[in-house]
C-alpha cells in the first residue's frame, strides 16, 4: 500500500514537468521581454509561432491617427493565447497613403523601403527559429510590399506565413454586431473605430466628430476614375447611410472579440493544414 502511494507521488509530481509547456506557461508572451538565453529555450520548443502586427501613422478622421497600430495590437493581445504564439515588437510605421498624409500625425515610410524594412524583420524571425507567422496588417498600404517580402522569404525558407487584412477578413460580423450588410469596412468608420473604443473608450474623439459632423469628416465610396490630392475626407464610409461611428463601447467589445476569435480560428486552420500536408511529403 504505501509502496502504490510513493509511485503515485512520483507519477503526480512528474507529471507537470512531462505535460508539453504553453506560451500562457511562460513569464511573457511578449517576445522582446526575454533574454536571447530564454529565447532560446522558448523558440521553437514551446512554440514556432510568432504574430508581427504592423501599420502606420495616418489621418483617420476622429479616430486615432494611430488606428492601423492599435488595431492589430489590440487584435495580436486577444489571440496569442490561444493560437499559443509570441508577439513580435510591432511595425508601427508603414506606407501610408499620399492622399490623406498632408494632415498631422501622419508619417509616410516609402513602398520599396517598407518592403526591404519588412523583409528583414521577418527574416529575423525566421533565424530566430519561428516557422509559422502571421501578420496582422492594420493598414491597407502596406499590403502589396508586405506580400512581396513575405513571398521571397517563403520561397528561401520554406517558413508559413499567413497575412490578415482585418478589414477584409469575417465581413459578416459587422452585420451580426451592428445590423449593418456585411460589406468591406471603409476607413477611420465604424468598425475601425470599434476596433480602437474597446480598448479605449477616448481613441475615437466624439467631441471632433460631433463638431465637424459626420458627413463632413467622412464621406462614402473611393475614388473612381479620379485622383485626388490631397482626398477630399480622411474617413471614408463604406457605403451612403452606413459606417458612421458608433461609441458604443460594450458592443465595439463584441465585435473585437468576434473579429479576434475569427482571425485566430484561420491562423490555427492553416497551421493544421500546413502540417498536415508536410506530413504527406514523408
Ligand atoms: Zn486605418
Amino acid at each position: 500500500m504505501r509502496k502504490t502511494l510513493v509511485i503515485l507521488l512520483i507519477i503526480l509530481l512528474t507529471l507537470p514537468l512531462l505535460a508539453q509547456k504553453k506560451v500562457s506557461d511562460l513569464k511573457f508572451h511578449n517576445l522582446q521581454n526575454y533574454s536571447w538565453l530564454r529565447l532560446a529555450k522558448i523558440v521553437p520548443e514551446v512554440t514556432d509561432r510568432v504574430i508581427l502586427p504592423t501599420g502606420t501613422l495616418e489621418s483617420h478622421g476622429a479616430v486615432a491617427v494611430g488606428s492601423d497600430n492599435i488595431v492589430p495590437l489590440n487584435l495580436a493581445e486577444r489571440i496569442w493565447k490561444k493560437c499559443n504564439a509570441l508577439i513580435a515588437p510591432p511595425i508601427n510605421y508603414g506606407y501610408t497613403g499620399i492622399s490623406v498624409s498632408e494632415f498631422p500625425g501622419s508619417i509616410v515610410v516609402r513602398e520599396e523601403i517598407f518592403e526591404e524594412y519588412i523583409y528583414d524583420v521577418l527574416k529575423g524571425l525566421v533565424k530566430t527559429g519561428f516557422n509559422n507567422i502571421l501578420i496582422i496588417d492594420g493598414h491597407g498600404g502596406n499590403k502589396e510590399p508586405t506580400k512581396r517580402a513575405m513571398t521571397r522569404l517563403h520561397l528561401e525558407t520554406q517558413a508559413n506565413f499567413m497575412m490578415v487584412d482585418w478589414w477584409k477578413i469575417g465581413w459578416d460580423i459587422t452585420k451580426e454586431v451592428y445590423g449593418q450588410p456585411a460589406q468591406q469596412s471603409g476607413h477611420g468608420d465604424l468598425e475601425e473605430a470599434a476596433l480602437n473604443i474597446s480598448l479605449n473608450p477616448d481613441f475615437a474623439d466624439r467631441e471632433m466628430y460631433e463638431k465637424y459632423g459626420k458627413d463632413k469628416v467622412g464621406r462614402v465610396g473611393a475614388e473612381e476614375g479620379f485622383t485626388l490630392l490631397p482626398a477630399w475626407a480622411t474617413t471614408r464610409y463604406p457605403a451612403k447611410g452606413l459606417g458612421y461611428l458608433d461609441f458604443d463601447v460594450k458592443k465595439a467589445e463584441e465585435y473585437t472579440t468576434k473579429k479576434a476569435e475569427r482571425i485566430a480560428d484561420t491562423f490555427l486552420e492553416a497551421i493544421q493544414r500546413w502540417e498536415m500536408m508536410e506530413s504527406w511529403k514523408k
